[in-house]
């Protein structure tokens, strides 16, 4: 019995656990999902320190203009010295420097002359400005990035300014990539009329770069019952995701569900209402162990490994599951039609309009087409019991591109 795209989603989000965790030295981290949360070292900033090349003094002097400060010293970012500033007084500083001890305030060094060790202050200011003040960013102990957070940019500089060289993180899946068909063969063989380029490898390959996933073996498999097994048992050894192509349905030289069950897979389920990718195998093997098997069109391959695959392999990396399945609400600038009575996934690209974004359906002729998958950014997910969605309507796109 097919079931529905978001029932095969609940079955796989409950039965992906995250993997285990391992320390990354910080240059490495980017991209990987924190397993431990992230807490101040110590208060941030340290202490209270100049937001400007200036001058630091004390608020309290500050009761005519010009203001004239006898200069004591100075204090340059990284210089340890700490001139005490008196009433009167005031210490040249730095931008990120310390601000020493007495002073209160900055005044940037343009609203400033400086004559015989003599500094006059021209223009009138409030007290207390420019000073950046000791923990205004974050007081020590304070959790500044959740267990479970994407490592961005600017997270590592997180980490690097509370001195974590090597963050726990998620482990990232093994990966194992069979794509079957005695069709194949590979890119950089010659094709034979009877024969079909792999695409789906290099575009799942392709596909798992983008997401930071670099662990990916891949192999071509003929249409053989032993070597389809074999092959299976081999990955499923060593690989926690096996996603394999082709061979998933019901002709005769289809042998992947029985490969699943030959090496004692638990199938959770075999084909979901959708098209393009309704034979789509999803199976487990041992505690953490997962195995696709999708279509081999190469439009089926691409929009089930957007819907499902990916979504199981961020799980797996550690990420909360509303960040797994994303899709946008986008304006239609064209009706769609559906006859098909399953989720119907229609290639798709987004257009900028004067109103903003919207999604402009790509036609193809069929779901072989990848010529006209290379023209969209994405799907429009159109529901089962839909058979059209206007102009205009908003509706739910599913984006393969690795920046949305
Ligand atoms: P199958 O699911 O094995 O019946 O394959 C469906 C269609 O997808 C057939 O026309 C295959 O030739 C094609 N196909 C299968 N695997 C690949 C692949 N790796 N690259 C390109 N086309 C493929
Ligand atoms: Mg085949």
């Amino acid at each position: 019995m097919a079931i529905s795209p978001r029932k095969a989603w609940g079955i796989i989000r409950s039965s992906v656990k995250p993997l285990g965790s391992i320390r990354k030295p910080l240059r490495d981290a980017f991209g990987y999902c924190l397993a431990q949360d992230v807490r101040a070292d110590r208060d941030m900033p340290p202490a209270d320190r100049s937001a400007m090349d200036g001058y630091a003094l004390r608020a309290a002097d500050l009761t005519e203009y010009p203001c004239n400060l006898r200069l004591i010293g100075e204090v340059a970012a990284g210089s340890a010295a700490h001139p005490k500033v008196r009433p009167g007084c005031c210490a040249s500083v730095l931008t990120g420097a310390n601000i020493p001890p007495g002073s209160d305030t900055v005044v940037k060094i343009e609203l400033t002359s400086l004559n015989d060790g003599v500094v006059s202050i021209l223009e009138p200011m409030k007290p207390f400005m420019n000073v950046r003040k000791r923990g205004e960013e974050a007081a020590k102990g304070d959790v500044l990035l959740p267990a479970g957070t994407v490592l961005s940019p600017a997270s590592v500089g997180v980490c690097a300014t509370v001195g974590l060289a090597r963050p726990k993180v998620r482990r990232r899946p093994k990966i194992a990539l069979l794509c079957t068909g005695e069709e194949l063969c590979d890119v950089s063989q010659p094709a034979a009329a009877h024969q079909t380029r792999d695409s789906n490898g290099p575009v799942m390959q392709a596909i798992l770069a983008a997401a930071g996933f670099d662990s990916v073996t891949h192999e071509i498999v003929p249409d053989d019952q032993q070597l389809t097994i074999d092959a299976l048992k081999c990955a499923t050894d060593s690989a926690d995701v096996t996603i394999l192509t082709g061979g998933v349905s019901v002709g005769k030289y289809d042998y992947v569900p029985d490969a699943v069950n030959a090496i004692g897979a638990k199938l959770r389920f075999y084909k979901i209402q959708m098209k393009p990718g309704k034979p789509l195998l999803y199976a487990t093997r041992g505690r953490n162990g997962h195995i696709f098997a999708l279509p081999g069109n190469p439009v089926s391959v691409l929009t089930s490994m957007h819907a499902f695959v990916l979504p199981a392999l961020r799980k797996l990396s550690g990420q909360s599951e509303e960040n797994c399945l994303i899709s946008l609400r986008l304006p239609l600038t064209r009706k769609i039609r559906s006859k098909s009575g399953r989720s119907l996934m229609a290639l798709a690209r987004v257009v900028n309009r004067r109103s903003g974004p919207a999604v402009e359906p790509v036609d193809s002729v069929g779901s072989a087409d990848i010529f006209a998958a290379s023209s969209a950014d994405g799907v429009v997910v159109i529901p089962a019991a839909q058979t059209e969605l206007p102009v205009g309507a908003i509706v739910e796109f599913q984006s393969w591109r690795a920046d949305s």
